[in-house]
């Protein structure tokens, strides 16, 4: 019995969110008397993939075969279960995101398990095996028992606070028996929305609303995000009016975002805005409305008129560079 963590990668890099799942895998295994096991399938390198060691990894499979280079359902799924009978995991951890629900899915479905998603603290092991989930877009929580012989947990970003060791894992290289099934849809290429950092995995995002006016002052929000090296977002009117791309809108009907800091610019704090952006570590917020419900959610509020404070705000930041 292992703990089997699958590694989510970017530029062949470990993405911040599996490195949590892999500490979260290390905490299940350290209950269980066992070992945490990674899974990392595309391109990367020994070196790269070692890193899993520091969060708790002994072991690291590499499926590096280039036909999983770019992204694909069905072989990521293919594969991943091929590793958990391979390891004979009984838990199988990763990161919430869109390739983890997708990929997790399935998985789950070929191999019979117990799934739950969204889950934001460790396994309570005292009666079977339960997990807090978070639910309602984080407004309630919810205790699930997880009873087939297999269990998959998706943890939410930012769920646990890491602790980085010095343990370097060995990397071993992991060829899954695929066909041309696992190949049906094919991903014939892949571009970048828009933006250097991708929204769903930033760490630091700025985000700005309708105070904003008008898509020609958007300037101001991308000279912020430029000096930071974060992601750009905006609430749903914003993207209704085309004023910001749709994929840049976050909220209960857009995307959820769990950065270490959000930066809410001339955006009022709607209750469905809120739904998407209240896991954030930090919030700030910048509306010239001292009443704005926004505020009740900050971590710090500077309330002035963002075509003021963005610019210093930037400035600042460069100069601290
Ligand atoms: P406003 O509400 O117009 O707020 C603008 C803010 O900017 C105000 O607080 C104002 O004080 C401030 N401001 C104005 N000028 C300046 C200035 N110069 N400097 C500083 N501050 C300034 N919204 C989302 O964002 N995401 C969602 O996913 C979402 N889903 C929804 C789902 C449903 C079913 C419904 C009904 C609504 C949803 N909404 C969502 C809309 C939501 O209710 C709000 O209408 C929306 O979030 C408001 O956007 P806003 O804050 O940009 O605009």
């Amino acid at each position: 019995m292992s703990v089997l963590v699958f590694a989510e990668l970017d530029n062949g890099s470990i993405k911040k969110s599996s490195l949590e799942a892999i500490y979260y895998g290390l905490e299940v295994a350290k209950a269980k008397g066992s070992s945490v096991t990674v899974l990392a399938i595309g391109e990367s390198s020994n070196e790269a993939l070692a890193i899993a060691g520091k969060y708790g990894a002994t072991k690291v499979l590499w499926a590096s075969d280039a036909r999983l280079n770019i992204a694909s359902i069905q072989a990521y799924s293919s594969v991943l279960a091929e590793a958990v009978n391979a390891t004979s995991a009984e838990f199988v951890i990763l990161s919430k995101s869109s390739l983890g629900d997708a990929v997790s899915a399935r998985v789950s479905a070929k191999l019979k398990a117990s799934i739950v998603s969204n889950v934001v603290d460790l396994p309570d092991f005292s009666s079977g095996v339960t997990v807090k989930r978070s639910i309602y877009t984080g407004k309630a929580f919810a205790t699930v028992a997880l009873t087939a012989d297999k269990k998959v947990i998706a943890i939410k970003k930012n769920a646990v606070n890491v602790v980085e060791g010095d343990g370097s894992a060995s990397v071993e290289n992991f060829a899954p028996a695929l066909n041309d099934a696992d190949f049906a849809v094919k991903v014939t290429g892949t571009h970048k929305a828009s933006g250097q950092v991708s929204l769903p995995e930033a760490d630091l995002v700025v985000s700005a609303g309708r105070g904003l006016k008008g898509p020609e002052n958007w300037g101001i929000v991308e000279d912020l995000a430029n000096a930071l090296g974060a992601a750009t977002a905006c609430s749903k009117p914003v993207s209704d009016l085309d004023w910001r791309p749709h994929h840049e809108h976050v909220g209960q009907t857009g995307i959820k975002v769990s950065p270490n800091l959000y930066i809410a610019c001339g955006i009022s704090g709607a209750i469905q805005h809120l739904a998407g952006v209240n896991s954030s570590k930090v919030i700030v917020v910048i509306n010239k409305d001292p009443e704005a419900p926004f505020f009740k959610a900050a971590d710090y509020g500077i309330v002035g008129d963002v075509f003021d404070v963005l610019p210093r705000l930037t400035k600042a930041i460069q100069a601290s560079k």
